[in-house]
């Protein structure tokens, strides 16, 4: 088994059901899949509808556009990958379709946010495979 470098953020894996996400996050999309059985819009792409059960979804690039939810900002790295980063603001963005999704701050100072603060997208390049979705201040 390889060993776990610390050193290094550990990076999100695609599966089946998150190819189609991951591949959009690469495009400069954020895709949320929509049912088309009870109109559900969800972020976190899996096989069925969480609200229904049904498997007719379809991916559909979210608007970026979203709020502040709740927020926290984070003063201790969580391992030393992440030291460079701190302090740094945790966000729950409701996005404007609905779903609301967990990600960070980029380009602003976290002591700024605040709740229902309006944010939009911002996509991190951070390897050949793996675009992450983050926010920064609309
Ligand atoms: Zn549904």
């Amino acid at each position: 088994m390889a060993s776990e470098d610390s050193t290094r953020k550990p990076l999100p894996a695609p599966d089946a059901d998150t190819t189609a996400f991951w591949r959009g996050l690469r495009h400069g999309k954020l895709l949320l899949q929509h049912c088309r059985r009870c109109r559900n819009v969800q972020y976190y792409q899996q096989a069925t509808c969480r609200e229904c059960g049904g498997d007719d979804l379809e991916h559909r690039p979210a608007t970026g556009r979203g709020k502040v939810h709740s927020f926290s900002v984070v003063y201790r790295a969580p391992g030393p990958a992440f030291k460079a980063d701190v302090p740094y603001a945790v966000l729950l963005v409701e996005l404007a379709e609905g779903p609301r999704m967990i990600s960070t701050l980029t380009g602003s100072d976290p002591a700024e946010v605040t709740f229902d603060m309006e944010v939009e997208l911002a996509f991190d390049q951070v390897s050949d495979d793996i675009t992450l979705p983050r926010f920064r201040k609309a």
